[in-house]
């Protein structure tokens, strides 16, 4: 959800060049894939959970790369998504030359960088600076942090985010219109 806000927001706060529809939805999909690719590393992660053989994977895979928040969820771990995402969308260009796969990788890079800042604000923290192993966590203070799948995160955050992006499109009607009429194509 802070993946489809964030894009949503800084969508609506940018020109944006003409985009085709093909484009619009792949990197809406691609923003919530960003959204929940840096919870590869937990053997818990839905990616892992809706696959029939995905727990056992994803034990095996959390445990290579450093287990429950870790590669992942740093700024080490932006750069290396990043730039595998870079070369990912590469090697499809030449299938689907519509695409603007410029928009495609910021829309998952948008949606991995919300999750990491979203995970920054509960009480597990994040090792930003790995391979320095320092947890970093807002408010500083553990105790006045969100609970990972807790009441404040299911009733408070995620009602809110959906508020928020409801408002902003709501606020940016003319420009959702405009962006409908004359750069989808
Ligand atoms: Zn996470």
């Amino acid at each position: 959800m802070a993946a489809i806000t964030a894009l949503s927001i800084i969508a609506l706060s940018h020109p944006i060049p003409a985009i085709s529809i093909a484009t619009g939805i792949t990197a809406v999909f691609a923003n919530m894939l960003g959204g929940i690719a840096p919870d590869i590393d937990q053997p818990t992660a839905p990616m892992w959970r809706n696959l029939p053989v995905g727990r056992i994977f994803g034990k095996v895979f959390g445990a290579l790369i450093g287990g429950h928040r870790f590669v992942s969820h740093s700024i080490l771990g932006v750069i290396i998504f990043g730039v595998a995402w870079h070369f990912f969308l590469v090697l499809l260009t030449p299938s689907f030359p519509h695409l603007n796969m410029t928009i495609i990788w910021w829309a998952f890079m948008i949606g991995f960088i919300s999750h990491l800042i979203m995970d920054t604000f509960t009480r597990e923290g994040v090792p930003w600076l790995l391979p320095i192993p320092i947890k970093f966590g807002l408010p500083p203070t553990k105790v006045f942090r969100v609970v990972t799948g807790g009441l404040v995160e299911r009733f408070i955050i995620f009602p809110a985010l959906i508020a928020v992006t409801l408002y902003s499109l709501y606020t940016h009607q003319k420009i959702i219109l405009d962006l409908l009429h004359n750069h989808i194509k």
